[in-house]
């Protein structure tokens, strides 16, 4: 079987970007016949950029109410959360032991935040924690435990997947082949959608519009992207637009053509706004009755996770971690 692992970054409440890139398209792909999927919370990751205990908490539960509400059946399968299972916080040693500094010195995320500092003038790792620096060895460990083969990301992951080949090819030369190196699924056609501001809509970014908002705030949301100064009547650019980038991922081709027409046509900024708030309502209203329902009995929620973490682990990362311990010389703890 396709093994497909998709996970999310408990950081902050899911968004628009979040549902159209990533859950709407892997609910789909776990529908396909010959698929086991994998789905986690990311809440290790979340560490990472968060240190609020209390945001990482909602944040997983919303999480979760909003992959169960898009339609995922966690009876069909592997729904955890990544820090209910320690195994993965010990392969990331595993890995880690295995994994060359060179690499990890050339990943965009690092790299980023060193050319940060550069540019500010201060010091090339100031505030930089070894989190970041060491996040790709906790992706593969995500990946590798499951030896899941494809993992489907945006092209900005596709580094970060080469890097968990290369440690997967170097522990297997050192104690065996014990990992199959995973390939990343490019979404090509899943586009990245901007945010508020313009920018990545991200949750570290503050920048989102939340996939279960009530449709007023929606209103307010959508009426706060930021659109040129062209009055109605005058053409408008679909190209670069925010608003026209959003209102695709939420229509058909035919909708998406009638609406760039209209653009084309001098539709106003506010009649633009409106049929986009009805596009996405449309799409998520029924889920949203459910997102509220599960985020009112959040015990259920923890219950299934907990189960969810209990049968994988049997399953898998238990005895295959038993077996990785035992390779490189360390007690089988199964
Ligand atoms: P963070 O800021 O904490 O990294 P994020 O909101 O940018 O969070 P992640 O949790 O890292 O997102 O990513 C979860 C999934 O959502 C990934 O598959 C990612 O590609 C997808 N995704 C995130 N942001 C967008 C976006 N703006 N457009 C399309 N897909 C997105």
């Amino acid at each position: 079987a396709l093994r497909v692992l998709t996970g999310i970054t408990t950081s902050g409440t899911p968004h628009l970007g979040n549902y159209a890139g990533a859950i709407r398209p892997a609910i789909a792909a776990s529908r396909m016949p010959g698929v086991e999927s994998f789905y986690f919370l990311a809440d290790y990751h979340a560490l990472i950029k968060v240190q609020d205990p209390a945001r990482v908490q909602r944040s997983t539960l919303e999480i979760a109410a909003t992959w169960l509400a898009c339609g995922l059946d966690p009876a069909a399968v592997w729904f955890y959360r990544q820090s209910d299972v320690p195994e993965i916080a010990e392969l990331n040693w595993l890995l880690t032991c295995v994994a060359g500094k060179g690499i990890l010195n050339r990943a965009h995320a690092y790299k980023a935040a060193v050319d940060k500092n550069a540019s500010e003038g201060v010091d090339e790792d100031a505030g930089i924690s070894a989190g970041l620096f060491m996040y790709p060895v906790l992706m593969a460990a995500d990946i590798l435990l499951f030896n899941a083969n494809k993992v489907p990301v945006g092209r900005d992951q596709v580094q970060h997947i080469e890097m968990a080949r290369d440690f997967a090819q170097r522990f297997n030369h050192l104690y065996g082949e014990h990992f199959v190196l995973p390939e990343a699924a490019i979404e090509d056609s899943v586009a990245t959608l901007p945010g508020l501001d313009g920018r990545k809509m991200s949750k570290s970014y503050d920048n989102t519009i939340p996939l279960f908002v009530p449709k007023s705030e929606l209103k307010k949301l959508i009426a706060g992207i930021v659109t040129d100064s062209r009055l109605p009547g005058e053409a408008k650019d679909t190209e670069g637009s925010a608003l026209m980038d959003i209102f695709r991922a939420f229509a058909n081709a035919e909708e998406s053509a009638a609406m760039a027409e209209a653009f084309k046509q001098g539709i106003g900024w506010g009649d633009a706004k409106t049929k986009l708030v009805e596009q996405i309502d449309r799409e998520v209203a029924p889920m949203r009755e459910r997102y509220e329902a599960l985020m009112a009995k959040p015990q259920d929620i923890e219950a299934l996770l907990r189960d969810g973490a209990a049968r994988m682990r049997a399953q898998y990362a238990t005895p295959f971690m038993g077996a990785l311990r035992e390779a490189v010389g360390l007690r089988d703890l199964s």
